[in-house]
């Protein structure tokens, strides 16, 4: 650049030199002077229409340029080539983030000082019910439309995030929290769906409520028996039926807290079920052995029918408890006399272990809560037979670990049947399935 700038002054004096040279021998110096100085100004007026071109071809190269000008237009457009550089890493940067944003489960929507909407993602669109094509530019609040939502943004009390079910999508409930973007004042929210934690919450509190009923119905009849004796009103015969009674409840009690651990065990054991070499019909016939001796009293009447000699891979004790609770159900929740199938049968779609009963059966409405943890058809005939709620939960969290499901079918009046369909691969030497089948 001096460089550009000594040779610019060497021009200049050059022209002064000539036109006073031309002027003196003319004799009219000081209209050459002029007409040389005027000649240099144009020149430059010309270099600088040149340069005001490049600029405004917004940092596309421009025509060659001489002298001092020259130097300014190669600075110029370096400047504007870096410049272009600049701007495209930050609309690449830019990019990514809207892609990443985009891609993202939860609901980003960017917030103009005003409350307008600047920029969401299409989950915000999704979560909250906003259309995304017509909300840049739109209030949220009014596209929204929560009278919780409203109160929050106003109060601006964004330590705690809001939980809300969005207007547009109710069954949805949803976590937003709010956080300043700071250099323009915009807001940025972000909401999460967390529907199934707050159901799993609410159910773990249900639960829980629900057990410590269950725990202190019996405690409270142990307790006034006690009274009881404590005051010493009864008599020796009243004492003995009050200690059976406490018995029971006792027994209740321990079953209970015994449910609950292998639910919590069965709850908590991530790991996959032991692969046990399972005689079926072994096992089935010492558990129609031990139910007959249940149903004896109620002169239930227990068919086993054992239609495969398959085996299973699988947790012995678990499957033991699993098949038990189906049976002593069988035997519990229906009348006196009734009859109770247990059937064991394979083919080439897997294993089918069934327990039926011509019971009462049980209303198409309580199907689907059956296994959930404490439901029961009639509570206190349950608690009477000594059920304690847990049984079929038991189950199918057995059976899930199994990689099955419980199937239940019933009709009232006609009895139910309660099904686990086992996949062909726990089957044991599956060959000799097909074996039977096609013999
Ligand atoms: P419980 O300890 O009460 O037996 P379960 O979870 O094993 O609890 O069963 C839940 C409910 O399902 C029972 O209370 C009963 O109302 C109903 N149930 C289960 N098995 C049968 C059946 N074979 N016949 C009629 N009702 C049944």
């Amino acid at each position: 650049m001096p460089n550009h700038w000594q040779k610019e002054l060497r021009l200049l004096l050059g022209i002064i030199l000539m036109a006073s040279l031309a002027g003196m021998l003319t004799g009219k110096p000081l209209s050459f002077l002029l007409l040389g100085l005027l000649v240099y100004l144009g020149w430059h007026l010309y270099q600088l229409a040149r340069l005001a071109h490049v600029i405004r071809q917004d940092g596309q190269d421009g025509p060659r340029s001489t002298g001092l000008w020259t130097g300014i237009v190669r600075e110029i457009n370096a400047l504007h080539a870096e410049a272009r550089q600049r701007e495209d890493r930050l609309s690449h940067l830019k990019s990514r983030f809207q892609e990443a944003v985009t891609a993202l489960p939860e609901a980003v929507v960017i917030l103009e000082q005003t409350g307008r909407i600047d920029w969401m993602n299409p989950a915000a669109g999704r979560l909250l019910g906003i259309d995304c094509s017509a909300s840049a530019g739109s209030s949220f609040q009014d596209l929204v439309r929560d009278p919780v939502l409203e109160e929050y943004l106003d109060n601006k009390a964004f330590e705690e995030p809001l939980v809300f079910s969005p207007p547009a999508n109710r069954s949805k409930i949803v976590s937003m929290l709010v956080t300043s973007l700071g250099r323009h004042q915009q807001q940025m929210i972000v909401a999460s769906d967390i529907t199934r934690q707050y159901h799993l919450d609410s159910a773990q509190r249900d639960f829980v409520a629900n057990i410590s009923h269950e725990l202190r119905t019996p405690l409270t009849v142990i307790s006034g028996l006690l009274e009881q004796i404590q005051t010493g009103d009864s008599e020796l015969p009243a004492d003995k039926r009050s200690i059976e009674l406490m018995q029971k409840q006792a027994i209740r009690m321990g079953e209970l807290i015994s449910d609950l651990l292998t639910l919590s065990r069965l709850e908590l054991n991530k790991q996959p079920p032991a692969a046990d070499e399972i005689n079926v019909p072994e096992l089935l016939a010492e558990i129609a052995e031990e139910a007959r001796t249940l149903g004896k009293s109620t002169h239930h009447v227990i068919q086993l029918d054992i239609e495969s000699p398959a085996s299973l891979r699988g947790e012995r004790k678990e499957l033991r408890t699993a098949i038990s609770n189906l049976v002593t159900n069988a035997i519990q929740h229906t009348p006196n006399r009734t009859e109770v199938r247990i059937r064991w049968q394979a083919d080439k779609e897997g294993a089918h272990l069934s327990v039926s009963d011509n019971g009462e059966g049980i209303a198409a409405r309580h199907l689907a809560r059956l296994t959930e943890r404490l439901y029961r058809v009639d509570t206190s005939r349950s608690r009477d037979t000594g059920g304690t709620g847990l049984g079929l939960a038991i189950v199918k969290y057995i059976l899930e670990r199994h990689g099955t499901e419980l199937e239940i079918s019933s009709k009232v009046g006609r009895g139910s049947t309660f099904t686990c369909q086992f996949p062909v691969e726990s089957i044991i030497r599956p060959e000799t399935i097909r074996g039977i089948e096609s013999s």
